[in-house]
């Protein structure tokens, strides 16, 4: 029987148990042994391996984060730890590996693949933030998080007759912003990948208010710049008073939605097809509406491509 084993790595986000799940179950159905790893590379290093069964991963589809736990490891990025977690692998006859993380957990795949691993990359981060794929598990639900806190805070913002900046996550990719600014209507959006002109943000605001709007929403990636600077900004060139909501790990947290789950499943069930067939050194993919595996370096080669017709749109519809 063929050994394969899986870990969580980086970031954590909802829906990595049920691609855990699938790669665990689908490995079975198919005779192949599936070992778990602990806390990421970290725990790969200490050799915190153990062999997954089908009950294992039953009764978590429905809870976030991961069972397998996930850790950032400092030792991964040298040649000494890399070997280790190779030798690790080698020493229990495990000859594939799949990774479910964002594209520096895939940097240290490469390196095992280096190794003699065979490796498989599962997009799994929150931000949406990896090239070569549309979709990432766990971007869905953090979407829809941020949508649900946002219509809170509408409540209060309308009754106050403010505006509120909303900060949510994405260091270097807009995309949580945009996707959940363009869904709850908000009047500006912020990203990392796009200028913006505070002043421009303060016409648009008053001009909204002259024509009766009671509150305005403007959503700001983390990336986009220091959104207490951004807020006494407004101020002075509106005149506006203006609250800040951080929303901070809330976003990564929670049941994973319907779309993620069947993410997982469908991600983690391609993994497991792509070592059957040999594969190794790429990525599953959520590319033109299907689930494929493509190249594991385009994550890191490739620039994320930003949708700005996505955004056009927003602005027009906040006119
Ligand atoms: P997220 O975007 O959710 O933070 P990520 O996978 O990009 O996920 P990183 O912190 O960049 O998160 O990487 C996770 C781990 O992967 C690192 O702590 C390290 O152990 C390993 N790693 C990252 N880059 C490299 C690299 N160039 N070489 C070897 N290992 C790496």
């Amino acid at each position: 029987d063929s050994k394969v084993a899986v870990l969580t790595s980086g970031g954590d986000a909802p829906g990595m148990n049920t691609a855990i799940r699938a790669i665990v179950r689908k490995g079975i159905y198919h005779d192949l042994r599936v070992y778990g790893v602990f806390h990421g590379y970290d725990g790969l290093l200490r050799g915190e391996i153990k062999e997954m069964e089908l009950g294992s991963v039953a009764d978590i589809v429905h809870r976030g984060g991961t069972i397998l736990k996930t850790a950032r490891c400092e030792e991964m990025f040298t040649a000494e730890g890399q070997r280790l977690a190779a030798d690790q692998l080698k020493a229990k006859g495990i000859e594939a590996l799949v990774v479910i993380g964002g594209d520096g957990s895939y940097r240290g795949a490469k390196k095992l693949a280096e190794l003699g691993i065979k490796v498989i990359g599962v997009p799994g981060t929150i931000d949406n933030d990896i090239a070569g794929t549309d979709s990432t598990i766990g971007f869905d639900t953090a979407v829809n998080t941020v949508v649900e806190a946002v219509s809170k805070l509408r409540d209060t913002a309308s009754s106050h007759e403010r505006t509120f900046l909303v900060e949510v996550m994405g260091r270097n990719c807009g995309d949580i912003a945009l996707h959940s600014g363009l869904a709850i209507g908000a009047e500006s959006i912020l990203t990392p990948e796009i200028p913006f002109d505070l002043q421009e943000i303060s016409e648009k605001l008053l001009r909204g208010y002259r024509r009766g709007k009671n509150h305005s929403i403007i959503i700001c990636a983390e990336g986009a710049g220091d959104i207490r600077e951004i807020a006494s900004g407004l101020k002075n060139y509106s005149g506006l008073e203006n609250r800040v909501t951080i929303l901070g790990h809330i976003q990564r947290g929670g049941a994973p939605s319907a779309a993620d789950s069947l993410l997982g499943a469908m991600m983690g069930g391609k993994a497991i097809e792509a070592l059957m067939e040999g594969k190794s050194e790429v990525m599953i993919s959520h590319f033109q509406n299907e689930i494929v595996d493509r190249p594991l370096e385009l994550a890191f080669k490739e620039k994320k491509m930003f949708n700005r017709k996505l955004y056009e749109l927003a602005n027009e519809l906040a006119i």
